[in-house]
């Protein structure tokens, strides 16, 4: 039987990153990656392979990364694991280990309506040939439909458009696309952004049924309305791959993912999860969490690959940032919006702040940038922030992160030390975030007096 120290189940963000991690904090221990396919997608590259890209093979992660930190790679697939023997089984034979992290990911989530399965319905997998067949499939077709408003659904159907002779449905069951993660005045603009590249998109839109004679013909909504198709894309959520550990009588948590503590352990000793696979609870009052992204599984794969062989990191909750961006328009989000902190039962001030990116405003790489900082009324804790504007409101968002995370108060943030430049960033006078926060104390103050 093979032997190692320290066995990774699965490749892509988690995998990868935990296989580093280990690495880094135990040099001297063998680290094997072992995942099912060949070549690795990048995941959050996938929509871009169909207008920008031009095919998969120009969105692969490089194992050079993991090579050069002497990680060992095996393509074979899991099929038992045996905590009690410490050893797993693949396709290849037996395997040992002394530490294992699961990081199995997700599979897509399956709309539970007649006809999911016809052929030309296309779930989005992160998998090489699946995608090469949606291209193909797409070159000959030229009605689509996206079923899910989220942002991996915009950001397909933004690709797809810009195929030639495509018309591109989308369908919310929501009243707002993105509407889960954004506020409402943030929601329109991006629909609005959206309709304006040609794509027709359609809110309150609940689908009964996809039909066709085997094949997709239509897709058809509880309204009656019937849409015409050729192609019909899932965009509709993530659900995690927990076979092996189900298989192997580990606890699973509310979501259905494998349970974890906040060093990322399973239930099972000497065997950790993270990434898509693993439970995630709120940074807001520790409430399961159904975020599903590559930002949170790799900082999950970093607590675990430390945590290997003695605690050294643990999980703060996810806070859930990210971004998302069509044409010039970029719209990012970290923590809670206004809605979602009412809604969980904080009394808080919102700030809306707009301003150009650079000083002055017409300097190359400028923009408008709308900013909207939600604070705790009470104590003035950084609860949540959203960004609208172009390419620098992915980075604006992760100081926002930032604060978020290290429980900043409006006071830290108004006398926050920035450095600016014109080229580059907002004016000192007028910085997004200070000037954010300085109008939110005085909102409460005006309110506590
Ligand atoms: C189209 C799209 C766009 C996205 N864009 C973004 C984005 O912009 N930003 C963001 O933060 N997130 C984004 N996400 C989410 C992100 O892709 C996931 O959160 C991320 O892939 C999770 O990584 P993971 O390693 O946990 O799981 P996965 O990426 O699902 O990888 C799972 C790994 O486990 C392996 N595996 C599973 N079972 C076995 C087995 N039995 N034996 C061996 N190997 C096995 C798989 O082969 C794979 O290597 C996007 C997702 C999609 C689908």
């Amino acid at each position: 039987m093979r032997k190692t120290d320290v066995i990774i189940v699965g490749g892509s963000a988690a995998g990868a990153t935990a296989a580093i991690t280990a690495r880094r904090h135990y040099p001297e221990k063998e680290v094997l990656v072992v995942r099912q396919e060949k070549q690795v997608l990048i995941p959050c590259g996938i929509p871009y392979i169909f207008g920008t890209l031009g095919s998969p093979v120009k969105n692969i992660m490089p194992d050079a990364m993991l090579e050069k930190e002497g990680v060992k790679i095996a393509i074979e697939t899991v099929k038992t694991l045996d905590p009690l023997k410490q050893m797993i089984t693949t396709t290849e034979g037996a395997i040992a280990y002394e530490r294992l992290i699961l990081a199995t990911g997700s599979l897509p989530g399956r709309l539970p309506v007649p006809g999911f399965d016809k052929d030309g319905a296309f779930p989005i997998m992160k998998n090489i040939a699946h995608l090469e067949l949606l291209q193909k499939r797409l070159q000959d077709s030229s009605r689509v439909v996206v079923i899910g408003c989220g942002f991996i659904g915009i950001e397909f159907a933004d690709e797809i458009r810009k195929l030639a002779n495509k018309t591109v449905t989308m369908l919310e069951i929501a009243p707002y696309c993105l509407s889960l993660a954004y506020d409402e005045e943030f929601c329109v603009e991006m629909q609005e952004a959206v309709r304006s590249r040609g794509i027709d998109i359609r809110t309150n839109a609940k689908v009964a049924e996809i039909k066709g004679n085997g094949k997709v013909e239509s897709v058809c909504l509880v309204d009656g309305t019937v849409i015409p198709a050729d192609i019909v894309i899932f965009g509709v959520g993530a659900v995690s791959n927990v076979a092996i550990a189900k298989a192997t009588g580990m606890k699973l948590g509310p979501t259905n993912a494998i349970a974890v503590d906040r060093a990322m352990r399973t239930s099972a000793k000497h065997i950790f999860a993270c990434g898509d696979c693993a439970e995630k609870v709120s940074f807001f009052g520790g409430q399961p969490s159904p975020l599903r992204l590559a930002s949170i599984a790799t900082m999950e794969a970093r607590i675990a690959g430390a945590n290997l062989y003695g605690i050294r990191r643990e999980h703060d909750g996810t806070v859930g940032v990210w971004s998302t961006a069509i044409g010039n328009l970029a719209m990012a989000t970290a923590g809670l919006t206004e809605t979602a902190a009412r809604q969980n039962g904080y009394n808080c001030v919102a700030v809306v702040v707009e301003g150009p990116n650079r000083h002055p405003g017409g300097m190359p790489g400028g923009a408008p940038t709308k900013l909207k900082l939600v604070f705790e009324k009470n104590t003035g804790v950084l609860l949540g922030g959203q960004v609208r504007g172009n390419t620098s409101a992915g980075e604006i968002i992760n100081i926002v992160s930032a604060c978020i995370q290290k429980r900043m108060l409006a006071e830290d943030i108004a006398t926050f030390q920035m450095g600016t430049h014109p080229a580059l960033t907002a004016s000192p006078t007028a910085y997004p975030l200070v000037n954010a926060a300085e109008i939110a104390i005085s909102q409460m103050y005006k309110t506590r007096a």
